[in-house]
């Protein structure tokens, strides 16, 4: 069988291991290949701080959680090999802070430890702060986990190529199936205005001193913005905006500058830290959810199987590995009636 997967972000690698693990349980052949304008570090996904970090909503779908419970199974077995380190996953504990009483989120059995913030907590760490939560959960980072993916997926036999795809027709006649993973293009490639660019910006700073995350949400009486902490292996990434609808992929110095007070006001022991880099991505955010569904090409003769698999906004290094095990049972289904059709 003939898959192509177009894009090569968190998402689309992600949902291409799964395939090729999936189609090898199965001792089942398949031909694939990963089509992208872009490659890693030039996509959205390298730039992402890569914490696990689900929407703070009290609700989901069954999907939702059967993603995210999925994700963080495979990020489990990951942190079992002797490699995971190689791959920036790691697990890391932190806190989440509000301004006011918020609902517990619906993910919370997932993560590990999950609890409310004490009183000494949010007095000493966080002051003016009126709530929080402590939990441990993962960091899987983008720049280093999507190069081992490419050379895990090239010694698998998976082809790459660099290009644009223009429509998903021009793809048909030569693949049984296709799957959409191009973030925010596929406001485009597929015509979802639904998909809308959340424009971000974060720094890297050199504190080694820094070992967990700090999630906040404001609006605080002192501190601006919504600053975050992630800690990476090599360096400490530190953000906090949100710009919906802007589309400027370059730094903007007053970003720059919103981000340093924010995180300082929140954490002063982060003065002098070295700035090492600044980055600017767009996360591909989709009103209404991911979209994560089969579908059949409406002008295709031959009723080719697309799948979409995008829209995963300010968490698609979260939420990649828990869809892409949906995607690929979703192949799986399509190969076994490739498999009867061929038999009748
Ligand atoms: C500042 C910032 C920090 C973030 N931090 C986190 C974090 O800590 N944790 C987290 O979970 N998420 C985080 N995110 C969100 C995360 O980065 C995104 O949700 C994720 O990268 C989306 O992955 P993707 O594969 O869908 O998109 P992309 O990485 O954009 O990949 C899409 C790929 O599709 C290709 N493509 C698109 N259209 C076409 C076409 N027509 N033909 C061929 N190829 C095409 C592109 O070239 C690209 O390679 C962050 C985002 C930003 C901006």
């Amino acid at each position: 069988m003939k898959v192509a997967v177009i894009g090569a972000g968190i998402v689309g690698m992600t949902s291409a291991l799964r395939i090729m693990e999936e189609a090898a349980h199965a001792r089942r052949q398949i031909d694939l290949t990963v089509i992208s304008e872009k490659f890693c570090p030039d996509n959205t996904s390298y730039g992402a701080g890569g914490i696990w970090k689900p929407p703070s909503q009290e609700h989901m779908t069954a999907a939702e959680l059967r993603w995210l419970k999925w994700s963080f199974d495979y990020l489990t077995s990951m942190l079992k090999t002797d490699y995971a380190h190689e791959l920036g996953i790691f697990l890391q504990p932190g806190y989440y802070v509000f301004m006011e009483h918020v609902p517990d989120p619906a993910w919370k059995d997932i993560v590990v430890g999950f609890r409310h913030l004490t009183a000494w907590e949010l007095n000493n760490l966080f002051p003016g702060y009126k709530h929080g939560w402590f939990y441990t959960a993962f960091i899987c980072q983008p720049r280093d986990f999507l190069p081992w993916a490419h050379t895990k997926l090239a010694e698998k036999g998976v082809g790459f190529v660099r290009r644009r795809v223009g429509s998903l027709e021009e793809l048909a006649p030569h693949y049984d199936v296709i799957v959409n993973c191009t973030g925010l293009e596929a406001r485009s490639l597929v015509q979802d205005k639904a998909v809308v660019p959340v424009r971000g910006q974060v720094m890297r700073v050199k504190a080694p001193w820094i070992r967990y995350f700090v999630g906040t949400s404001g609006p605080h009486p002192t501190i601006k913005g919504d600053p975050y902490i992630y800690a990476n292996l090599h360096d400490v990434v530190i953000g906090g905006i949100k710009q919906e609808g802007d589309y400027r992929v370059t730094n903007d110095p007053r970003d720059t500058k919103t981000i340093w007070e924010g995180v300082l006001a929140l954490h002063p022991q982060l003065k002098g830290a070295e700035v090492v880099e600044e980055w600017t991505g767009l996360r591909p955010m989709r009103k209404g959810g991911i979209r994560l569904e089969r579908e059949t090409l409406v002008d295709s003769k031959s009723g080719r199987s697309f799948e979409l698999n995008y829209g995963h906004g300010a968490n698609g290094v979260t939420w990649s590995h828990g869809c892409a095990r949906e995607v690929a049972e979703i192949v799986k289904v399509i190969m076994t009636e490739k498999v009867t059709k061929s038999r009748l």
